[in-house]
């Protein structure tokens, strides 16, 4: 059995997210998609809200699972028994980041590879923070989103608008 652990923060999954773990389904006997629970900056959605979105639109897919983990990826990839950790890459701007993390994290395990994933062209301009930015001023994101997602953007800032702040501390 090969495990593939795709590890990220989630705030909320993309359909960037949903064709990187897709194609890594396709690879791997199990996907664990696992959200970091280190705190990240300004979460729109708490962890518990993150894992419920995640493992309603990933439920097609037989061979995914969703978890959530603290601290270091590699010791969650080791714990799962996973063989590698898969990542998307999106522009430049991501491989410098990813490439460092990919070094430490060989050192720490040396028997658990990282792998990268090309993003599709039409999701390259994805991100997390992007969709967040364009649903608070009000635009359109139903086509960068699993309509689950779409839905819980509007109804967490309608409840913003009457007064709820983000107030998801734990990240
Ligand atoms: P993190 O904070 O760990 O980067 P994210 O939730 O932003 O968490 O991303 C999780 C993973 O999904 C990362 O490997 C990231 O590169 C990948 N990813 C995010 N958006 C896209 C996208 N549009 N296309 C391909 N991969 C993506």
């Amino acid at each position: 059995m090969r495990i593939a652990i795709c590890p990220g923060s989630f705030d909320p999954v993309t359909l960037g997210h949903m064709d990187i773990i897709a194609r890594t389904s396709v690879i791997f006997d199990q996907v664990i998609v696992a959200v970091s629970r280190n705190p990240i900056k300004n979460p729109m959605f708490s962890i518990q809200e993150r894992v419920e979105m995640l493992k309603e639109v990933l439920s097609p897919y037989p061979n995914v699972t969703v978890d959530s983990f603290e601290g270091l990826t590699i010791d969650y990839a080791a714990k799962r028994n996973a063989v590698a950790i898969v990542r998307g890459l999106r522009v430049i701007s991501d491989f410098e980041n990813e490439f460092r993390m990919a070094l430490v994290n060989k050192n720490l395990a040396c028997n658990i590879e990282t792998l990268f994933l090309m993003t599709r062209a039409e999701y390259s301009f994805i991100s997390s923070s992007a969709i967040k930015e364009v649903a608070i001023f009000g635009g359109p994101v139903e086509r960068l989103v699993p309509p689950l997602v779409n839905k819980r953007l509007k109804e967490k800032l309608s409840g913003r608008l009457a007064g709820n702040c983000f107030d998801n501390k734990e990240g």
